[in-house]
């Protein structure tokens, strides 16, 4: 029946675009994978290793008491190494390098989330703004001592009053009259780096009115840093709020123009839950790496716990989310540096990124929920001794809660991913509609079905029909029209089913384009599609139930299962093509140097 069976957009069709997973067949486009990465992308992952076993984990007792002089000494040395420069250009001190390469950097610094978020404030958010909306003179000021790390950044966009509706900024800033300063008023709080940066990023309202970046200076009359905030977690980096009375801004600080902030401010944010996503791939597997090691050395009934199936189904899952987490992350590295495609105007770069919004918020939810279950489970596996902070996997699921809430919360992002998808259908920019019609001829006639062979071949139809299962929910949810805007467990259960389909998509893609390890990769794909699809088909049908009237009910459910009929794979064999590996490897099995 293979031959009868249509793909809801062929490839050719469409360019590859932010969100075009959604509608073409698995493995229709091949994009960048970690088996892939240059040389030259190499080194610098090692580079960026070796730095944070030699330098970060040494000092990581002395900075988690906030000790400012450490963090500064940590930056200045990465900054030697030419980690902080990433995504500077070449004029300005920079190494003007591609996105997957700032990707690998970002997760090599993941061996201690302070230093990660520190780490990660200063190159991403509080440096970028610059190197993408500064003037000429802007970057020549700043950039140079940011990318060698004799300056540190931080990005100040909350406010006590306003953190999701950052927009709702109350801090004001007005024109002297001589026209050579901004007056400002008012704070910032939770800002990264508060404590000991020298160049901050603050979003101001001009007049109370328009929303305006501006890069303000340590040291500016009327501005000052609070105390530091006492965290749950993260107790090595630096979180105080931002005093501003009567401070004097010069005018030429404004960054980018007045009144469009906003674009400086969303655009980061995506860049920030990209890179999140690389400094979550990198948690995963330190996580992973921590409860191997216990569990290969913790005996209990007179055997090592790493025998029992309860704990390898832990490890089986970590390894295959990990997997996924790589493959999405260094995909839309990958697809933003080809829609850049070598061009180093910051307009370009922006424009690239902002056509994979929809991916970098997907990454956002998805690498933050899957690594505070992953570290969870870790701790788990250490029992009593992961409730004590003798062990790092205690720190490490404090420091981890708050990447569900920084970078726009989850409860954010999930409203934001439907939400772009549904704009973009909008605008005739993504063929939605056209699928679903197409969705439409295929439930009247299932042999149009697609009916893949060969490799991996049940979980691609997993996965094909999971797009279907995505689109006949979101056909549903289209009918409210724009009461759907109200309606966010709707919306949830949306973003929930495309997250599933993007790490499929991808974790297949991948696989089925890579001929080392053949084993273990089948393996890792088909636990994770096994977990996946049934998510994706709980999430579509809690989406349905809710949009649909009550006698239609049964009638729409019953197509909604007719794309999931499958035979479920056992779970514990599958699990056995994993953990041998993993457990030999003492972590994830699949390193990339
Ligand atoms: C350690 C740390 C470091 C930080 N670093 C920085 C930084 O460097 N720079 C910076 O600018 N900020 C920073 N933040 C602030 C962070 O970005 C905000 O805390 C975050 O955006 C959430 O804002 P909020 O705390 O005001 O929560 P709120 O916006 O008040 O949200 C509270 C809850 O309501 C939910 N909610 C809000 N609006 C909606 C809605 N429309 N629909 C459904 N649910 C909704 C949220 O998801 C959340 O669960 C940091 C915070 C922490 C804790």
């Amino acid at each position: 029946m293979a031959e009868q069976a249509h793909d809801l957009a062929p490839a050719a069709e469409l360019p590859d675009r932010g969100g075009s997973f959604l509608f073409q067949p698995v493995g229709a486009r091949q994009f960048v994978t970690p088996e892939q990465f240059s040389a030259e992308q190499r080194q610098f992952f090692r580079t960026g290793v070796e730095f944070a076993r030699t330098e970060v984990v040494q000092q990581r007792e002395r900075f988690a008491d906030q000790d400012y002089r450490v963090l500064r000494d940590l930056i200045a040395k990465a900054g030697e190494l030419g980690l902080l420069g990433v995504d500077v250009g070449e004029e300005f001190g920079g190494l003007g390098l591609d996105k997957v390469t700032s990707m690998l950097v970002a997760e090599s610094q993941a061996v201690d989330g302070s230093w990660a978020t520190t780490f990660g404030a200063h190159t991403g958010i509080g440096t970028l703004p610059i190197a993408f909306f500064g003037t000429p003179a802007q970057k020549a000021r700043y950039l140079p001592d940011l990318a060698a790390g004799r300056k540190v950044a931080a990005y100040a966009l909350s406010e006590a009053g306003s953190g999701s509706d950052a927009l709702g900024a109350k801090t004001v800033a007005r024109l002297s009259e001589d026209g050579t300063h901004y007056l400002v008023n008012g704070g910032k709080m939770w800002i990264t780096n508060g404590g000991f940066a020298d160049v901050y990023v603050v979003f101001l309202k001009v007049d109370g009115q328009r929303f305006t970046a501006f890069i303000v200076e340590r040291g500016t009359a009327g501005f000052t840093t609070g105390r530091e905030e006492h965290k749950l977690g993260l107790r090595g980096s630096s979180t105080t709020s931002l005093i501003f009375e009567d401070a004097k801004i010069p005018s030429p600080n404004v960054l980018g123009e007045i009144g469009k902030g906003h674009k400086i401010a969303f655009n980061i944010l995506n860049v920030g839950r990209l890179k999140l996503a690389a400094f979550a791939v990198g948690g995963m597997k330190w996580s992973l790496r921590c409860g191997v090691d216990y569990a290969a050395q913790r005996k209990q009934f007179g055997k090592a716990i790493a025998q029992f199936g309860l704990i390898r189904e832990k490890i089986a899952r970590a390894a295959a989310q990990i997997y996924a987490s790589e493959s999405m992350t260094y995909r839309a590295a990958g697809a933003i540096d080809e829609a850049i495609g070598g061009r180093s105007d910051p307009s370009d770069v922006m424009a690239a990124i902002e056509e994979y919004a929809i991916e970098a918020s997907i990454m956002k939810v998805a690498s933050s929920e899957w690594m505070f279950q992953i570290i969870d489970d870790m701790l788990q596996i250490h029992g009593g001794n992961g409730f004590v902070s003798d062990y790092p996997i205690e720190r490490a699921y404090r420091d981890n809660r708050v990447n569900r809430i920084f970078e726009g919360t989850n409860e954010i992002n999930r409203l934001l991913i439907p939400g772009m998808i549904f704009k973009r259908a909008m605008k005739g920019e993504m063929p939605l509609m056209e699928a679903v019609t197409r969705l439409e001829q295929e439930l009247a006639d299932p042999r149009h079905f697609p009916a893949p062979m060969g490799r991996l071949a049940p979980e691609r139809r997993g996965a094909e029909m999971a797009k279907r299962q995505f689109l006949f929910a979101a056909k549903s949810a289209a009918t409210l029209g724009p009461a759907l805007e109200q309606r966010q467990e709707v919306l949830a259960a949306l973003a929930d089913s495309a997250i599933e389909v993007y790490a499929m998509d991808s974790i297949l893609g991948r696989t089925l384009v890579t001929d080392d390890r053949v084993e273990l990769r089948d393996a890792l794909c088909r636990y994770f599609c096994m977990e996946s699809r049934e998510r994706v088909f709980q999430r579509a049908r809690t989406a349905l139930c809710a949009v649909v009237p009550p006698e239609e009910v049964e009638a729409q459910l019953e197509q909604l299962g007719s794309l999931h009929r499958y035979t479920p794979v056992n779970s514990a064999e599958v699990r056995e093509g994993i953990v041998p590996a993993v457990l030999e490897a003492g972590g994830y099995p699949l390193a990339y140097a």
